[in-house]
């Protein structure tokens, strides 16, 4: 686990964005940030290690069982990140207004024991290309899968909404605001808040 990645990229001098954090909590958090960069897009982070896995989907989660939406992994985010909204300013990476869209926590659909364990066992479907969750949001609730496409480049993945009770044909990304702030995209663009929460929710 290395935010090198994450640290070349950016000069954490020039934007609000978090550089570090440690977990903490016995549940493993999840967050999906609402992303207007030069395109649209929402980013997907799932807690591992202390670090979030992250995943960049242009259309956005859909709880369509049908929709298999591409997500194209990114580097490594800093924990802290889950707690960001606000605004890259122009001229760094990613420069754009983000909104906490989602968050809650999840767990491997796979019964594992502790927190420990269940990174253990996310990390072995991490790398074997297939990750099978639960999750526990305000918007995205149940079980979810993340497939990584072969044969393609290899940073394609397609997160897919598993048939259960919380599967619906009605589009989730209509509902715009932020599960945080109550403000939309356009709403934080215009006057920008830094979101410094306890990490221990
Ligand atoms: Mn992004």
């Amino acid at each position: 686990m290395t935010l090198t990645t994450y640290k070349k990229k950016r000069t954490l001098a020039n934007t609000p964005e978090p550089s570090g954090g440690k977990a903490a909590g016995a549940k493993l958090h999840f967050v999906v940030q609402k992303h207007a960069a030069t395109r649209l897009h929402y980013d997907f982070r799932l807690e591992m290690n202390s670090v979030l896995k992250s995943w960049a989907v242009p259309k956005g989660p859909s709880l369509n069982p049908e929709d298999k939406r591409l997500a194209m992994m990114v580097e490594d985010h800093p924990y802290d990140y889950k707690n960001f909204e606000g605004i890259i300013p122009k001229g760094n990476y990613g420069a754009g207004t983000v909104i906490i869209w989602d968050e809650g926590y999840y767990e491997p659909l796979e019964e594992s024991g502790s927190k420990k364990e269940q990174e253990k066992l996310l990390l072995k479907q991490l790398k074997s290309g297939s990750l099978k969750i639960r999750m526990f949001g305000k918007k995205l609730k149940g079980e979810f899968a993340l497939v990584k496409l072969k044969n393609a480049e290899n940073n394609a993945w397609l997160l897919i909404k598993h048939k259960d009770e919380y599967a619906s044909l009605k589009d989730i990304t209509l509902k715009t605001k932020s599960v945080i702030s109550g403000k939309t995209i356009e709403q934080v663009a215009k006057k920008p808040v830094r979101r410094t929460l306890d990490a221990k929710r």
